[in-house]
């Protein structure tokens, strides 16, 4: 039988390279760190865990499919009028109903050279054509993103800061491409580790959202908040942007458990407080201590770090992560991140920190 005998997925499906997970398990061996995909070595606020197991009772019901108790609690914690807020399975859902929202075939998609995988496969899916700017120094670069959009752009996303680089851009700098943009052009700014900058020049993009027409916010209750494995994200934008973006999401995209644990772990800001001095304490000695060891790190305001690997053969980021998988310590390969000979670590628990730089200082010494 042909393959055009059967139905065919639309052009650009094909395309998509699916997305790769952050790898759980290393084979035969005991005890494994999983720092492969940015979670907290926290967990998640003990409040949330309680409110799972309430919520848990009765899962036979619908949840509040407007997500009105998550929404009023996001908007308590930042001062925001919960209108312009929309709750999403996972910040990720919302990357795509964006793209299916403002993209049909012909418009094109922008993003940065080592930007969010996501970001491609959902403007793919949405039928569009993706536009890749070049990055400066591991950085989105204004100019080059400005420099691609043409009448035919309708989206830009920018991750801030960027995963896997870890690197962020200014507020002034985010000012400086909205300004250059289009008034056509939906900017999205996905913030999902926003909670763990502390930069008097970083803004997450609520002061953007709140003062254009076409700028909105993305943010997670998967990273510092602990509740990846729930589901839970969601945006502030300008009500036009909710209006169309409620026609097209599932009736119930988010589940009742997410909206529970979501609205108790917003509250619980001694908990956030403490995820971020255990970042800025281990992300900053890790820098220090791979750097030591030779290796050149990005500079991360992030909850991750990517560390680059020599050429030479013995020592390249494959070896290095064959290595260290075989001792438990479970990274993450970045290579269609466009970076062949790198790893992204994600901050652990300071048994693993410690455990992967002597880890690394074995690999290469040895
Ligand atoms: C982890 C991450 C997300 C969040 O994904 P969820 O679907 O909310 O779990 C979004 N954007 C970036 C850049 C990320 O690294």
């Amino acid at each position: 039988m042909s393959p055009l005998d059967r139905p065919q997925p639309k052009p650009g499906i094909l395309d998509i390279a699916a997305y790769v997970p952050g790898r759980e398990g290393a084979p035969g061996v005991a005890k494994v760190w999983k720092l492969s995909s940015n979670e907290t070595p926290l967990g998640p606020s003990p409040a949330a865990l309680e409110a799972i197991q309430a919520a848990g009772r009765h899962v036979e019901l619908y949840p509040d499919g407007s997500a009105t108790k998550l929404r009023e609690a996001i908007a308590e914690a930042h001062g925001l009028n919960p209108a312009n807020i929309l709750c999403s399975n996972g910040s990720d859902e919302l990357l795509g109903l964006l793209a299916q929202t403002y993209l049909k075939p012909g418009d094109e998609g922008v993003f940065s050279e080592h930007g969010f995988l996501v970001y491609r496969i959902q403007i793919l899916a949405a039928g569009a054509t993706p536009v890749v700017a070049k990055e400066t120094d591991e950085r989105a670069d204004v100019d080059a993103l400005l420099a691609v959009v043409t009448e035919r752009t309708k989206i830009v996303f920018l991750a801030n800061p960027n995963n896997p680089t870890g690197t962020y851009l200014p507020v002034d700098e985010v000012r400086r491409l909205r300004a250059g943009l289009p008034k056509h052009v939906l900017l999205v700014l996905d913030a999902a580790y926003a909670e763990y900058v502390r930069r008097n020049d970083y803004e997450a993009g609520i002061e953007l959202v709140s003062s254009s027409d076409n700028v909105v916010m993305t943010r997670t209750f998967s990273k510092i908040y602990g509740l990846a494995g729930l589901r839970v994200g969601w945006m502030y934008a300008p009500t036009h942007v909710i209006d169309a973006v409620n026609r097209v999401r599932g009736p119930f995209n988010i589940n009742a458990l997410g909206i529970e644990a979501g609205a108790a772990a917003i509250r619980d800001k001694a908990h956030v407080e403490q995820a971020v001095a255990h970042n800025e304490t281990w992300r900053v000695w890790l820098t220090e201590e791979l750097t030591k060891l030779g290796l050149r790190v990005t500079p991360s305001i992030g909850n991750f770090l990517l560390i680059h690997f020599a050429e030479d053969d013995g020592k390249t980021a494959a070896e290095a992560d064959t290595f260290l998988t075989a001792r438990g310590f479970v990274l993450r390969r970045v290579t269609a991140y466009g970076f062949p000979n790198a790893l992204r670590m994600t901050v652990g628990p300071e048994e693993a920190n410690r455990g992967v730089v002597s880890a690394l200082a074995e690999f290469l010494n040895g």
